[in-house]
């Protein structure tokens, strides 16, 4: 019998044996993948394809690893006592294993003699291919127990903790042999190197000498590879930010006080004081329920299966949030900062914690209850050892312990909930539903480990107005939980744990920010008109409707953005059309007749639905989002732009369709509006536009081509500047570069004011929210700004501030400077000198304390 996480391998694997024996017949049974072609192991199914294989003589049951065994190991236990005599679980490699094995059942062979041929279904290979070492003891020396010991010592600056651990651990797993290691230097018994939570707990600091004893057929291969790697620091980068221990250290000003090397400070994404204790998403205990979740199966004889069936569905989940951080970490802020997340994945599949919860399962224990005491002995563990790196690694076993947790407990999501955060939120990084979900009442400042200021988790703070920086680097998430906190989101500084003095300083500075906000807010319900009588909408970018009803208490013109894919994320399936009609008319109703603009799904990239599976993209920026998403399902199309006509016919709406890249395009989202118009069967509204984001260089440039086509054109910066300087957005390591004041951005921007003809042209990226940027824009020919509600009034103040004749000189000037730098000094002289903005400059980024 084959178990295999691949159905696909498993056949073929048969195929290739079957083809060694000639007309015998054998009976090979396959139980591998799950149902629905993904790759996993079932025991139900193990069980269902053992009981045919078996004919009374016996199974041999060969499996690929990890929950391969695992699975195999539970079906056993469900057969009856009797069937279970005639199964063995053989630990031989699969393809080789399987070939010999088929061999000798055809020649007649009982079940041991079969599984014994398997298990030396690689000899042959190996004394083909491995070279003779004098030194070395021969596999079959191996396998029969005559282990080879090495010594090495620990060269990393923290011992083996969770990054080289996990290395070590990974590299283990990969060898065909029985590999155990021991603290020489303590004298601790010996662990499997292949679980994390063993090794871990061998206590291993910088200088200790560690055994490692191997048996097996990759015995003398393991011993080497290992030793080799352990003079190289299990690859651990030196120079990086690695954490020291966990500690409340004393206040600096500077990223964070205690961390060794950094070579990158937070970065400002949300401007605004944020002051309070930390908080560590993902960390908070939960609590566990008293009995056992009401939707377990009835039958006793089921429970222990169903409820390894839970675990193992709520770890494969955390599987692939766990990997999605890692590989925004690796992409944002190194491969090496990334690491740690692997140790992470290592645990959920740690051989001695699914020992643990199993036992405890089979014990009769629901899968929450079995998950939560193995994570508790393990963590426990690891805290009672004398050094505080490695004590600290605790953390990292409750953290990955309580996300499986709030799985199996029915709270999705990869970082804890925000709904129980009082104070400065720290995380790895938010998902856009996460961020979607931040209160500023009670969430007093973001510090994100990973993100760059136009990634989705930022922009959502900025709209909630929570003061935020991101891009922090991972060793903020060693802060201590309640430790004070301090950070100003409008300059990127960040102080852990801060004297007297300098929180005086930043109680002082949100002071300011609140008499400044207090001021612009004033006039915040008037027009914006420059000093020479152009006016220039300012409008709100709103993503629910509570941001709406926000926009309309700061002033906003109309809302120039409406994000709806805040109605699709973090569900299970789409919004119907009366939902969706329903919210954009609250979102109408709270403008209180202003005109809405209503931006069609904008998702793929970084924005990936649950509900509509998309096949992986190699550059999902560059693939099918936006528009293209929508073209490409027509029916999810149709049914918004249908809520969207109904809203149209009682309130002015302009409905805008993002990524566009070509005319083709345009033309055929107009055409499925057309039909939505006349299935709406009321006409065609009075007060409806049509519009396109300009994102895409290619579509700045063609503006003429689409200006007779649409009543306005809404320049996506953000995007915009992404793709014009092919800097991903959400990449911190690009950030710099990504500046929207980069003069072939800008020279973008003008390229759609001068072709735009009588189609009115409106920005509703950050750089809008920009007050500096208010002029330039200004000055190139945008006519409408679209920003953070919180942030309207201040760009309103901006905007008055503006003379428009002066400033079109100016952004002339920009287009033709050599960079963002010499843009921005172009700005401040235009200031002081010739009256670009006659009034005194107030501090960048004030941001008012709406009520
Ligand atoms: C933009 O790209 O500038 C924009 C406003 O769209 P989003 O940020 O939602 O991609
Ligand atoms: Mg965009």
């Amino acid at each position: 019998m084959v178990v295999s996480h691949s159905r696909a391998l498993a056949e073929a694997a048969v195929v290739l044996a079957r083809e060694m024996l000639l007309d015998q017949d054998v009976a090979m049974e396959v139980a591998a993948g799950l149902d629905d072609g993904a790759l996993g192991t079932d025991a139900t199914a193990i069980l269902a394809a053992v009981t045919t294989a078996d004919r009374g003589d016996g199974v041999v049951v060969l499996m690929d690893l990890g929950s391969a065994v695992l699975s195999a190991e539970l079906a056993l236990e469900l057969l009856d006592d009797e069937a279970r005599q005639r199964v063995l679980l053989c630990p031989a490699p699969l393809v080789e294993g399987l070939i010999v094995a088929a061999v000798a059942a055809g020649a007649g062979a009982g079940r041991d003699e079969v599984a014994a041929e398997a298990l030396g279904g690689l000899a042959g290979k190996q004394s083909h291919l491995t070279e003779a070492d004098p030194g070395s003891a021969s596999p079959a020396e191996s396998a029969a127990g005559a282990a080879l010991v090495e010594t090495f010592t620990v060269v990393n600056p923290h011992g083996l903790h969770a990054r080289p651990a996990a290395r070590l651990v990974q590299q283990a797993g990969t060898l065909d042999a029985l590999i155990e290691l021991r603290n020489a230097t303590t004298g601790s018994a010996w662990v499997p190197a292949t679980s994390l939570s063993k090794v871990a707990t061998l206590g291993a600091g910088q200088g200790h000498q560690v055994q490692i004893r191997a048996a097996g057929p990759q015995a003398r291969p393991a011993l080497d590879a290992l030793r080799a790697s352990a003079g190289r620091g299990f690859d651990e980068l030196t120079g990086q930010a690695v954490a020291s221990a966990p500690a409340a250290t004393s206040a600096v000003t500077g990223p964070v006080a205690g961390t060794a090397v950094r070579q990158r400070g937070p970065v400002p994404a949300s401007p605004g004081i944020g002051i309070g204790p930390a908080r560590l998403l993902g960390l908070a205990r939960l609590e566990l329920p008293a009995e056992l979740p009401a939707e377990l199966p009835a039958e006793p004889a089921a429970e222990p299966a169903a409820e390894w069936e839970r675990l193992t569905a709520a770890r494969t989940a955390c599987r692939d949030d766990i990997r999605g951080t890692r590989a925004a970490t690796a992409s944002q802020v190194g491969e090496s900062a990334a690491a740690v997340f692997d140790a992470h994945v290592l645990l959920l599949d740690d051989s001695d914690l699914l020992d643990d919860a199993r036992r405890r399962i089979a014990a009769g224990a629901g899968a929450a209850t079995a998950w939560a005491a193995a994570i508790d002995r393990v963590a426990a563990a690891l805290a009672a050892l004398p050094d505080p790196y490695l004590r600290a690694r605790a953390g990292d076993v409750r953290a990955v312990g309580d996300q499986v947790l709030r799985r199996l407990l029915g709270e999705a999501g990869p970082g804890g909930s925000l709904a129980d955060v009082c104070g400065v939120a720290f995380a790895a990084d938010l998902t856009p539903a996460q961020a979607a979900g931040l209160d500023p009442a009670r969430v007093a400042g973001l510090v994100l480990a990973v993100g760059s200021p136009t990634a989705h988790s930022a922009i959502l703070a900025r709209a909630r107005g929570v003061p935020a920086v991101v891009g922090a680097g991972p060793a903020v998430l060693d802060t201590v939980e309640g430790t004070t906190v301090a950070l100003d989101g409008a300059t990127g500084e960040l102080v852990i744990d801060p004297d007297e003095a300098v929180l005086d300083r930043f109680r002082r500075r949100a002071a300011e920010l609140a008499e400044v906000g207090r001021v612009a807010r004033e006039q915040a319900g008037s027009a914006a008109v420059t000093t020479d009588g152009v006016e220039v909408g300012v409008g709100a970018n709103v993503g629910s409707v509570d941001d709406a009803r926000l926009a309309a208490t700061c002033g906003a013109d109309l809302v120039g953005l409406v994000r709806t894919e805040f109605l699709f994320l973090d569900r299970d399936q789409a919004p119907d059309v009366a939902e969706q009609e329903a919210v954009y008319r609250a979102i109408a109703a709270a403008l209180d007749g202003r005109r809405i603009t209503l931006r069609t799904l904008d998702v793929g990239g970084d924005k990936p639905l649950r509900y509509l599976p998309m096949p992986a993209e190699a550059n999902p920026f560059l693939g099918v989002r936006g528009i293209r998403l929508s073209l490409a399902r027509p029916g999810l199309l149709a049914e918004q732009l249908l809520a969207m006509v109904r809203v149209a016919h009682d309130t002015p709406v302009s409905l805008m369709f993002p990524m566009v890249s070509t005319v083709a395009e345009l033309t055929a989202a107009r055409a499925a509006l057309a039909l939505a118009v006349a299935r709406a069967g009321r006409g065609q509204p009075a007060g409806l536009q049509v519009g396109i984001m300009v994102e895409v260089p290619a579509a700045a440039l063609k503006t003429a081509a689409f200006a007779p086509h649409v009543d306005f054109l809404s320049i996506g910066t953000n995007d915009l500047t992404q793709y014009a300087l092919a800097a991903d957005r959400g990449n911190e390591a690009v950030t710099g570069l990504g500046d929207p004041y980069d003069p072939g951005v800008l020279r973008l921007i003008g390229a759609v004011c001068a072709g735009a003809g009588s189609a009115r042209v409106a920005v509703c990226g950050e750089l809008a929210a920009d007050e500096r940027a208010a002029a330039l824009l200004v000055g190139l020919g945008v006519r409408e700004l679209s920003v953070g509600p919180r942030a309207v009034p201040v760009v309103k103040q901006a905007v008055r501030e503006v003379h428009h004749g002066q400033a079109a000189a100016t952004a002339a000037r920009a287009l033709d400077a050599d960079g963002p730098a010499a843009v921005r000094a172009l700005l401040s002289n235009a200031d002081a000198g010739e009256g670009l903005r006659p009034n005194a400059l107030r501090p960048r980024h004030a941001v008012p304390a709406v009520p």
